[in-house]
């Protein structure tokens, strides 16, 4: 095996315990394979490991990725900022986008989604943990984005991600992401039909598969360190 198929199988690995352990199916997690910083070879490497799915933070980085993989039948999330001079390159690109924190962003996506591709599956960033500074609306302001979105012809609205501060032990990361599974449940229960609750990382995706994740979003612990 190569050192990324290693790791990727412990990520899997890791996945199905933690689903067992709370009475989940291990398919009922998405592994999303966060490839931010590394090259066209080491996606190709997952790719020939299994792994479909690669997010991307920065757009520019990203669809020069997407460029050079076009060989392959890959899904591309972006799971990063888009400021408005970005959402073009966004919507001719990627395939899912996790971060919608804007009703004007999403209507720029859906504007700019060639017709010839499927609409752009979206998610919600939602701040659960409340720094005036992150990215995502408030818990409160959810409902409201999520309804607007349904309204957009070339979104299809999947669901809410989060991005909660690093948690030092499992207990306080599972109350935090416990905090975005209550987001979720609430926009369900007004009818919304949504199957993506995006959180969990490499640090600490089984306190996230514990809450509810159907999405985790893993970078270092398949391919390594970032480093800097
Ligand atoms: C980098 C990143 C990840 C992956 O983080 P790791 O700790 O490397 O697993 C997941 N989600 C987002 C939004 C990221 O920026």
């Amino acid at each position: 095996m190569t050192m990324i198929a290693d790791k990727l199988h412990k990520v899997h690995e890791r996945i199905e315990t933690a689903a067992t352990q709370f009475g989940r199916s291990a398919n009922s997690v998405t592994l999303l394979a966060v490839s931010k910083t590394y090259g066209p070879d080491a996606v190709r490497e997952a790719y020939a490991a299994g792994q479909q799915a690669f997010g991307e933070n920065y757009i520019q980085e990203g669809v020069e990725k997407i460029t050079a993989l076009r060989d392959l039948p890959l899904q591309w999330h972006c799971i990063g900022p888009i400021q408005s001079n970005k959402t073009r390159l966004v919507a001719e690109h990627f395939d899912w986008v996790h971060t919608i924190d804007r009703l004007k962003t999403a209507e720029r996506l859906s504007a700019q989604r060639p017709a010839t591709m499927a609409p752009l599956q979206v998610c919600i960033q939602v701040n659960v943990d409340g720094g005036p500074t992150k990215s995502g609306v408030v818990p409160s302001e959810a409902m409201a984005l999520a309804r607007a979105i349904t309204a957009l012809p070339n979104l299809r609205l999947r669901g809410i991600m989060c991005i909660p501060e690093p948690a030092p032990d499992f207990v306080s990361a599972l109350a935090l992401h416990e905090r975005a599974r209550l987001v979720f449940e609430e926009l369900r229960g007004e009818g919304l039909t949504l199957d993506t609750l995006s959180i969990g990382m490499s640090a600490d995706l089984e306190a996230a598969i514990a809450a509810g994740s159907t999405m985790v979003r893993v970078g270092t612990a398949i391919f390594g360190s970032r480093g800097g």
